[in-house]
């Protein structure tokens, strides 16, 4: 592998929706004032969520996202607020919430635009615009989906400029904080070979790198193991943690390792009905002859697999892919 001149940093920050680029500005979280105040300047930006879905515009250059300004949302959600993510050098950015009617009247002024579903449109979009709107979403998500105190079931509130929640019962006052579920992602190796596999659930032809969640009690190197040994009965003997990338759908940090197996034995599961081994060239092949669809490149396991790919000497994956989709 030639990485050698790539740190984990830079190589996490080439993944789609890693949205490092914005200053989340943590000191003002908790001052009421500034949120307030910072709320309503026309400077500010708003990125709207409906129902979990992103407002996107399509045209000649790819998927936009579209921000509207606090003149164009006057009503903030009460019970989701908007909430705080940070700062660009040009905008203060916050995720809001839109209701079923403001929905209607914000797509009635923007006729080029849509509520849409951020993974399948993120593909051509902008690296810095895909990141706050996954932001956005992830935040959104845990907020909808902790509206309730999970010890005593009373109504929870948001706080921290929508960091942080309180249950609203103050003899129980119990806080969460926003939740990630980590999940592995492995492309596993052997000699010139790389194996793929092909979930029950999806598609016919389409085949991606091994992947599963962290369980309790393990590390993410024993989950690499276990989900491996789960999926394809592979027994590995060399894992290297690679990069990572936030994945919003609906909430999991993925993290990416390249991982060499004892040998080429390998079997099915319920899940991962069919694992196949490729090399560059066969690879090459099947693409070509549309018998093996790949996971589209703004996920970790497409970037996993066209750097091993580069690597081998295949050259530019994304471009066969391309060609293969026209
Ligand atoms: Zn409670």
């Amino acid at each position: 592998m030639n990485t050698a001149s790539t740190d984990h940093l830079a190589r996490s920050r080439r993944n789609q929706f890693t949205s490092v680029r914005l200053n989340r500005e943590v000191e003002f979280r908790d001052d009421a004032q500034w949120v307030a105040k910072t709320l309503i300047d026309s400077n500010t930006r708003l990125v709207p969520l409906w129902r979990s879905r992103s407002l996107l515009e399509r045209n000649t250059e790819g998927t936009l996202s579209v921000y509207l300004s606090p003149a164009e949302l006057t009503e903030p959600d009460r019970i989701q607020p908007p909430t705080l993510l940070g700062n660009d050098g040009k905008h203060q950015y916050f995720a809001a919430s839109v209701t079923d009617s403001q929905k209607d009247a914000i797509l009635a002024k923007l006729p080029n635009a849509e509520f849409a579903d951020l993974r399948r449109a993120s593909i051509d979009m902008a690296a810095k615009h895909a990141g706050i709107l996954a932001y956005a979403k992830a935040l959104h998500y845990w907020q909808y989906r902790h509206a309730f105190c999970g010890i005593c079931g009373s109504p929870n509130l948001l706080r921290s400029a929508g960091h942080r929640m309180v249950c609203s019962n103050e003899e129980c006052a119990r806080e969460s904080f926003p939740r990630i579920d980590p999940a592995i992602i492995v492309l596993v190796t052997h000699g010139d070979s790389c194996l793929l596999g092909r979930n029950a659930k999806w598609r016919p032809k389409h085949f991606s790198t091994l992947a599963g969640f962290v369980e309790p009690g393990e590390s993410l190197e024993d989950a690499v193991v276990r989900e491996v040994y789960e999926e394809v009965q592979v027994n590995l003997n060399d894992i290297r943690y690679v990069s990572s990338q936030p994945w919003p759908f609906p909430a999991s940090a993925m993290c990416g390792f390249y991982a060499e197996a004892v040998d080429k034995n390998s079997g099915s599961s319920e899940e991962v009905d069919e694992a196949r081994w490729f090399t560059v060239e066969s690879l090459i092949q099947a693409v070509i002859a549309d018998e093996v669809r790949l996971s589209p490149p703004v996920s970790i396991a497409f970037r996993l697999l066209a750097d091993w790919f580069r690597n081998n000497g295949g050259g530019n994956l994304e471009e066969l892919v391309r060609r293969q989709r026209q």
